[in-house]
């Protein structure tokens, strides 16, 4: 049965890929499989080399100063690499979610920050605006998309700080001026590849500001002086990233893929707004074109949901535990057939009820 895979990560990928890099642990160069052979071997650096490029020229920051690096640890690292490498005095922050907290205490390690705005007050159901992000600071952090809550920051602040985004759950999805950003991290699991790998994209020049000493591994200079090969790479997800972002480029890139996610997204959002059944979490002009959250306006028809979805082949459509209800996220690859599957089942259920 075909499954419809709405998890929030890790993420579904597109089925070409997934064999191509299936054949790979095979296959890869020569009968030697991918996770076999040397991460010094020609065949691996070109990957390493093709990937980083790619990244940079989807994003539209090819020549432009930045460096593009696939490290491990998780977006969870780069909280507290971020810090390392770019905290002097004191950072600020804009609190719109769980993963956003999270980058707060690790930074607060240091010293304290200057928290800009938060919608923790709201259970973080919308994003804040007209905040003023203050010039002394070192830096200015913000998520743009909080895969948790559903909520996505639409424009984003002026700044003339260096500005420093995790785009985990977004990253690849919608036209933006990257270039306004010094420094962008994402874990890769939600909308570029497997889990185990993690893209870090920053602006050389914000580098080598701060007095401390940096521990090797977490220092982004020396990750760019190795060719973002320090130590061995993890080469199974760096590989299929690198074929995902290739998808993503014979597609059209990030300008056409956005379209596909538009109409995705408001598919689901007139279904939530037009039945009565269903209620959206989210502030609608916040809403995110990745992970739409809702809730059930009636318990008591959970359990016949449950099963249509089941029966459908959906999965992976429960919302985090701080939300509650469900949560459909519809990353890069999630067609739209999908969403008009889930779409199908929820009037489906008006039409019962
Ligand atoms: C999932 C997620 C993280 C954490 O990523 P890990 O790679 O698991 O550390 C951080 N930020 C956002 C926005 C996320 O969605």
């Amino acid at each position: 049965m075909k499954r419809h895979n709405f998890s929030a990560g890790p993420c579904v990928l597109p089925q070409e890929v997934l064999a191509k890099s299936a054949q790979a642990v095979l296959d890869f160069d020569n009968g030697l499989s991918l996770v076999e052979i040397s991460h010094r071997s020609k065949a691996f650096v070109d990957v390493m080399e093709h990937a980083r490029a790619l990244a940079l020229e989807l994003l539209g920051l090819e020549g432009m100063g930045y460096k593009a690096l696939f490290l491990q640890g998780g977006a969870s690292t780069q909280f507290l690499a971020v810090a390392l490498n770019l905290l002097e005095k004191r950072a600020a922050y804009l609190n719109t979610g769980t993963w956003s907290d999270k980058a707060i205490k690790e930074a607060q390690i240091f010293d304290d920050v200057t928290e800009v705005a938060s919608s923790k007050d709201a259970n973080y159901n919308y994003i804040p605006k007209g905040y003023d992000i203050p010039s002394d600071h070192d830096y200015f952090h913000c998520t743009s998309n909080n895969t948790i809550f559903g909520t996505q920051i639409k424009d984003f602040p002026e700044c003339d700080i260096p500005m420093v985004c995790d785009m985990s759950s977004d990253i690849f999805s919608r036209t933006i001026d990257f270039s306004k950003f010094d420094l962008i991290y994402a874990g890769a699991q939600k909308n570029m590849g497997p889990a185990g790998t993690t893209l870090v994209v920053v602006r050389e020049d914000v580098l080598g500001k701060v007095s401390r000493k940096i521990p090797s591994m977490m220092d982004y200079k020396v990750h760019i002086s190795k060719g973002s090969m320090f130590n061995t790479p993890p080469v199974f997800p760096v590989y299929t990233s690198m074929l995902n972002l290739e998808w993503l480029k014979n597609k059209g890139g990030i300008a056409a893929i956005e379209k596909e996610n538009e109409k995705k997204a408001q598919l689901i959002y007139s279904e939530i707004d037009l039945n009565p059944l269903f209620d959206g979490f989210a502030a609608k002009a916040d809403r995110s074109t990745m992970n739409a959250t809702f809730t059930l306006a009636n318990d008591d028809l959970k359990d016949s949901f449950d099963s249509m979805c089941l029966e459908a082949g959906i999965n992976g459509l429960n919302g985090h535990r701080s939300v509650g209800g469900y949560r459909a996220s519809m990353y890069n690859a999630l067609t739209l057939e999908s969403v008009q599957v889930l779409v199908e089942i929820m009037s489906e259920l008006e039409r019962k009820a």
